[in-house]
């Protein structure tokens, strides 16, 4: 057997007291031939490795280089030096990798972001991106272990689908019909029925329309997969391909959602301040090292802990778009001409400017927005007695903007299909959605969480390219 080796984080957590110890890892650095920094990605400790003067080969220690792969068997002893508790005395070095130092192009130095975003293959290899995705790791089991346990049923909703959740456009198409010679119509259009699936198809937006499906068979279900968006937005919450959790739940109003996902999301933090605590005290140093380039008014208010622990420890805001409109209105900000998009009265649409007004200037903590005018929002959503606004939230956080958009669906068969003729959304196509209105409808409700929005919150990353392992944006597809 090959693997008899103990992972570094679990040693680091015992005491040193001469015991053996296998440990096989990378390279991090090798000082005065003698001092190896070794790292497995257990954690961003090294452990300190002692290749005794004299005891091993000069041609094997020249082989000792930044990112080499090592299996070290040794004794573990209290370390003389400072900075570590322990040494690993090291009995035999056996290289399973070679890396030539010359051309390793992760040299042991501090590297800008975007450098390491072209070398995406090798960024896990750094303290920050180990950290980084280490919680992304940890913040996805506990979405499962959250839902799990309340009893929802974890549901694969299509990635391939023929509808458009959103009528919103902004697909990705699938298709295995051929650029050239491409068949068509007599009237000129594509012919669909040639192509794999006899019609067209793209990769899903969202897999809500399907998740009520389950909702309303279940009771309680969410889905945890890849989402698509061809949406020319080249901004640092964007992605083209991204992971969304959209929990869908029979018998809940609106209420009952915001109360669910208030609850949601100061779990997972939880979950990580319980589970992660090395690596968000490695990424709050580094976020204020960071920012002591910037000027004072720029700097956050609070470390990074600090502020997780602000969020759990207190409700989030909640108010109607109505009650935001009037704030925004006569907030100096807009009077004084500051918004790139001035407040022109009840029915616009809010811009990321607005809504971070809103979370960092007027309330500074997450606001949870509610009940908006019906012509901003998605046909699915519940319309109120008012004839004006639906039955809408979104979830607000400091420094990303909107992190969860979600509402309580018409289940009102007659007013459901009012409003998609309204908005001119084919009821044919979507006859089987149609069917959970004719046979059983409850009321029911449901949001979607973007995870690597939630990633860079709890990571304090400012671009979500640095959440998720090879992001896919416009004109970026590498790896
Ligand atoms: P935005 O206004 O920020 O573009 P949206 O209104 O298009 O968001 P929804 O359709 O409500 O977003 O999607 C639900 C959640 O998915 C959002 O709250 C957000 O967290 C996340 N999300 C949406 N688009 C993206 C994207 N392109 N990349 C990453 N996450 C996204
Ligand atoms: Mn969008």
């Amino acid at each position: 057997m090959f693997n008899k080796r103990i992972k570094i984080k679990d040693l680091l957590a015992q005491e040193p007291r001469g015991q053996e110890a296998t440990v096989m890892g990378w390279v991090r650095t090798f000082r005065n031939n003698q001092f190896i920094a070794l790292n497995d990605g257990s954690t961003n400790n090294n452990l300190q490795v002692v290749a005794g003067l004299g005891k091993f080969d000069e041609e094997l220690l020249k082989r000792i280089t930044t990112s080499a792969s090592l299996r070290i068997t040794g004794t573990v002893v209290p370390s003389l030096g400072k900075g570590q508790k322990m040494d690993l005395n090291a009995e035999s070095i056996e290289i399973l990798g070679d890396s030539d130092a010359e051309k390793y192009p992760l040299q042991p130095k501090k590297h800008s972001l975007e450098f390491l975003r072209e070398i995406a293959h090798l960024r896990f290899r750094t303290n920050t991106f180990g950290a980084v995705f280490r919680i992304r790791h940890s913040l996805a089991f506990a979405i499962h272990k959250f839902f799990n346990d309340k009893g929802f049923v974890y549901m694969h909703t299509p990635i391939i689908t023929a509808s458009d959740a959103e009528g919103a456009g902004e697909m990705f198409r699938v298709t295995t019909l051929p650029f050239d010679r491409t068949p068509r119509n007599e009237d000129g259009n594509v012919n669909f029925k040639e192509d794999f699936f006899g019609r067209s198809t793209n990769l899903t937006v969202s897999g809500q329309l399907e998740g009520e499906l389950g909702a309303t068979a279940f009771g309680e279900i969410y889905t945890f997969g890849p989402t698509f968006r061809a949406e020319n937005s080249n901004t640092a919450r964007h992605l083209a391909e991204f992971w969304m959790i959209e929990p869908e739940m029979a018998f809940y109003d609106l209420e009952d959602n915001m109360n669910l996902a208030e609850e949601f999301i100061k779990y997972i933090i939880k979950y990580a301040i319980d589970n992660n605590k090395e690596d968000l005290e490695f990424l709050a140093q580094r976020l204020a090292d960071e920012e002591k380039q910037l000027s004072q008014d720029k700097r956050s208010e609070m470390g990074l802990i600090e502020k997780l622990e602000f969020v759990l420890n207190n409700s989030f805001e909640r108010l109607t778009y109505t009650e935001a409109i009037e704030i925004l209105k006569e907030s100096n900000h807009n009077k004084k001409k500051k918004f790139q998009y001035p407040i022109t009265g009840w029915g616009m649409d809010l811009q990321s400017e607005h809504e971070r007004y809103l979370v960092e200037k007027h309330f500074k903590k997450p606001v949870i927005l509610n009940n908006y005018p019906k012509e901003i929002k998605a046909f699915y959503m519940r319309q109120n007695e008012d004839g004006k606004t639906v039955a809408a939230m979104d979830i607000l956080a400091p420094g990303i903007g909107e992190i969860v958009g979600g509402s309580q669906r018409e289940e009102r068969l007659d007013k459901l299909e009012a409003r998609m003729r309204e908005m001119h959304i084919p009821a044919e196509e979507l006859w089987w959605y149609l069917d959970t209105r004719r046979f059983g409808t409850v009321p029911h409700a449901g949001f979607g969480l973007g995870f690597e929005r939630m990633v860079q919150f709890v990571t304090g990353m400012t671009n979500i390219r640095d959440v998720i392992a090879f992001p896919r944006t416009p004109k970026s597809a590498e790896f």
